[in-house]
């Protein structure tokens, strides 16, 4: 399956605006060691109806309760009803590419 141009442009740019969304309290000064990662993550998926569906990371000082942008978006897109996907894009601040973790590589 492949993306036109302008599916591919509206993703992209639909997965950095969802960036603006992520929740995590920032730690001063950013710690390491903290249970936040001081990332912020943006995802987009396409379903098969054409809808652009975004989603943010949402962080939790409890680490393991904190959610990926990329699960947060399918789950939305889930619950609305959606079970067929084109594509997802993902967008974090990083000058280098970001690999998803391996929960939203299984999900
Ligand atoms: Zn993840």
């Amino acid at each position: 399956m492949t993306l036109s141009a302008e599916e591919l442009k509206l993703l992209s740019t639909k997965a950095i605006a969802a960036k603006a969304a992520a929740y995590f309290p920032r730690c001063l000064p950013p710690s390491s060691s903290g249970p936040y990662s001081n990332f912020r993550v943006g995802a987009c998926v396409l379903t098969e109806q054409q809808e652009f569906i975004s989603g943010a990371n949402v962080e939790n000082a409890s680490y393991p309760v904190g959610t990926c942008a990329e699960r947060v978006a399918l789950g939305t897109a889930v619950f609305a009803g959606h079970k067929q996907f084109k594509a997802i894009a993902v967008a974090t601040d990083s000058k280098h590419p970001a690999s998803p973790c391996g929960m939203c590589r299984q999900l």
